[in-house]
């Protein structure tokens, strides 16, 4: 499964020069979970044909699990691999391939684990949910949202955890900072007004700002644990002998729960129209994606001690961003738990070992015997 996963690519990017359809993997999906009995829905994205979410359920009722994932993979550097990122290639128990561990193996351990239990056992629904889009809008989690449908009481997410529980994380988005000046000769600085110079103030300001709200807002739960802010991108210019006419800065934004986007944003923004006031610039602040809210986590702690349980470790918390805000937001109460490393994610000759597919499948299965057949 993972093989036939891995060779469907996937691949989700705003950069429309990498994005593809979603529709071959949720295609393979659907095939595999009608053999198991489950009744399929693939619901295209408003808009997008080439963009599918994939409902796959298998027993009656309100109640019950959804095992949650998403069927996009990031871009990739062909050059970086060792070999072709389409072909599962196995080193040493250790599965390569592009979307091994992030997170097409956890298809393979949902649906195996499913496989283990006759359909009549269960009391209470299991769901497969597969996602389009998450690695570039959160677009299919946010059409789920938004749609409001209601899948099930409880729900794992099977990003890539080291099989230990994940029940919160921060949210992330990215915003871009334009400063607008005038071109002119460079000869002569009264002919323009110097983009670049504007953005300087910006940056300064910025890193001060940063520290504010470092000291401001603070979870000592997370590893870093303030909000953080990352000058990813400048750009600006093109010739020496040129004043820069307009220069932009994009930043990575990274909140803690509890954070709201909207007002990060105002803020931020107030400050640098602060730290360009009475100067010739002009400016704009957008928010240019990556957009994923800051997780809680789940509101029933029960559920929590016993998905613990079952894992033989206790919950943590991670500095990435998940689906996991939509999926609560349709009252599901949702964890993070699934196969392989973070680490070596959206990395040339990411991995899965064999042994972490398997050791999920267990996993998987004893949640839904807990929560599918045992008496609630
Ligand atoms: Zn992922």
């Amino acid at each position: 499964m993972v093989r036939q996963l891995v060779a469907t690519p996937s691949v989700s990017s705003q950069d429309l020069r990498f994005d593809q359809s979603n529709r071959g993997v949720i295609e393979l999906l659907a095939e595999w979970s009608a053999g198991l009995g489950l009744a399929v829905q693939i619901e295209a994205l408003p808009g997008q044909t080439g963009k599918a979410n994939l409902i796959a359920k298998l027993g009656e009722g309100e109640d019950g699990l959804v095992l949650s994932g998403h069927t996009d993979t990031v871009p990739y550097d062909a050059d970086r691999w060792s070999d072709d990122p389409f072909v599962l290639t196995e080193h040493d128990g250790k599965l390569h391939g592009l979307g091994t561990a992030d997170m097409k193996g956890f298809f393979a351990a949902a649906l195996h684990a499913i496989a283990r239990f006759e359909p009549g056992a269960l009391r209470r629904p299991i769901t497969i949910l597969g996602t389009a889009d998450e690695e570039s809008t959160m677009n299919g989690a946010r059409a789920l949202a938004k749609k409001g449908e209601r899948l099930g009481r409880y729900a794992i997410i099977g990003e890539p955890t080291g099989l230990a529980p994940i029940r919160k994380h921060k949210g992330v988005f990215y915003v871009q900072v334009t400063v607008s000046g005038k071109s002119g000769h460079a000869s002569n600085p009264a002919l323009g007004v110097n983009a670049i110079e504007g953005l300087q103030l910006v940056l300064a300001a910025l890193q001060s700002w940063r520290d504010t709200i470092g000291a401001r807002y603070h979870d000592e739960d997370f590893e870093v644990p303030g909000p953080t802010l990352n000058f990813g991108r400048v750009s600006g210019g093109d010739s020496p002998n040129r004043i820069c006419a307009e220069s932009k800065l994009t930043l990575d934004v990274r909140l803690l729960p509890g954070m709201q986007r909207s007002e990060v944003t105002a803020e931020l923004r107030d400050v640098v129209a602060n730290a360009l006031d009475g100067g010739p610039w002009g400016f704009d602040v957008k928010g240019v994606g990556g957009y994923a809210d800051a997780f809680g986590g789940p509101s029933d702690a029960q559920f929590c001690t016993a998905v613990e349980t079952l894992c033989g470790c206790s919950a943590r918390t991670a500095l990435f961003g998940t689906e996991a805000p939509f999926l609560t937001e349709l009252g599901l109460q949702t964890l993070v738990l699934g196969a392989g490393d973070i680490a070596v994610a959206h990395q040339p000759d990411e991995y899965v070992t064999m042994a972490a597919i398997e050791r999920a499948t267990d996993v998987y299965a004893k949640l839904i015997k807990r929560f599918c057949i045992e008496p609630a």
